[in-house]
């Protein structure tokens, strides 16, 4: 070797050595926003951590503001994924050009079709089941039916909801648009209005508590609010009913994720993904919020699963969001406040 390239090299390797020293080759890591709290994402994301040696960062918020977020830093994010609850939000996030689709095999495996966006920028992780819930000394369950039969004079200052506001109800009754058309839609929403026996309520906690107390006699809720309250009061009058197995199934919603558009570490967050939906995270990411596995090989909670099996709406919950405005107009057309 001549003594110029001997010094080239020598050269190169000084260079080399600097550049790494000053820049060392950075671990794999991915940022996610998550409107899910702390308690909830943390137990999974050390699972996929020790599994992986990815290592994962993340920030909590509401989903307004994660969104606001993600659209003011655009390019810039230092986010990879985006994780919140119902199909409306991560419509919304998909609509607003935040995400990116994915093509996995694993996730189209583990995750069924409805539950997942047909153009791949979003995957549900989790099932919340809106459902009936009763006053066991006060409704039998043989009374009950389908939500729309809660429109029916029989039940005339009897029902409790939620207020319009809040999403979860908006994705009920875009998803009810789905299935019947606006018009059905929009008698079923303004019996129930008639049948109202107090004004809509701020939560989905304090209608149950109400029913609990006799002030009405069936409300519509997430399993996972009954689930909370029962495990504090077991021996609350309260018990849940699965309606419309007889034809559409229970209205169910996902808490899910997406990538996000701007990701810098793709591959490693679509591992991530991937991993949320396999069997190693199904239980950890829905039992801690008493929800349902989205992959359908994990079975539930055994506390959840002893209010029984239900067959679920199998509409794709793309119309939650689609559906999304005209349901809040037909929701305000119909009085429901
Ligand atoms: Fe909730």
């Amino acid at each position: 070797m001549s003594r110029f390239n001997l010094n080239y090299c020598l050269g190169t390797v000084l260079i080399l050595s600097f550049w790494l020293l000053a820049y060392p080759a950075k671990a794999a890591e991915v940022v996610v926003y998550s409107a899910r709290i702390e308690q909830l994402i943390k137990p999974m994301f050390d699972a996929f951590t020790k599994e992986t040696g990815i290592k994962v960062k993340y920030t909590t918020d509401n989903e307004g503001a994660l969104l606001a977020r993600l659209q003011a830093e655009g390019k810039n994010t230092p986010a990879d994924m985006l994780i919140t609850a119902d199909a409306g939000n991560l419509w919304a996030a998909a609509q607003e050009k935040l995400l990116k689709p994915v093509h996995s095999q694993v996730l189209e495996s583990n995750i069924p079709a409805h539950l997942r966006d047909p153009h791949n920028e979003w995957f549900g992780l989790s099932i919340r089941a809106r459902t009936l819930v009763y006053n066991t000394q006060k409704v039998k369950p043989s009374e009950l039916s389908t939500y729309e039969d809660l429109a029916d004079p029989k039940w005339n200052k009897r029902l409790c909801l939620r207020s319009s506001k809040k999403v979860y109800n908006q994705s009920l009754v875009a998803m009810m648009i789905a299935d019947h058309g606006e018009a059905e839609a929009e008698r079923v929403v303004k019996g129930w209005v008639a049948n109202l026996a107090t004004d809509p309520l701020s939560d989905d906690t304090r209608a149950l508590e109400f029913v609990a107390a006799g002030k009405c006699d069936v409300t519509l809720v997430n399993t996972y609010y009954y689930g909370r309250l029962m495990k504090k009061d077991p021996n609350l009058p309260l018990a849940v009913f699965w309606p419309n197995q007889e034809s559409g199934g229970v209205h169910v919603n996902i808490s899910g994720a997406g990538i996000t558009r701007y990701s810098r570490n793709e591959q490693a967050a679509i591992k991530l993904l991937e991993f949320l939906s396999s069997d190693k995270a199904q239980n950890l990411f829905a039992d801690v919020n008493m929800e349902y596995p989205a992959n359908p090989k994990i079975a539930a909670d055994p506390f959840v699963a002893a209010w029984g099996s239900f067959k679920q709406n199998s509409m794709n919950l793309v119309k939650a969001g689609e559906l999304q405005t005209t349901a809040v107009k037909l929701m305000d057309r119909a009085g429901y406040r």
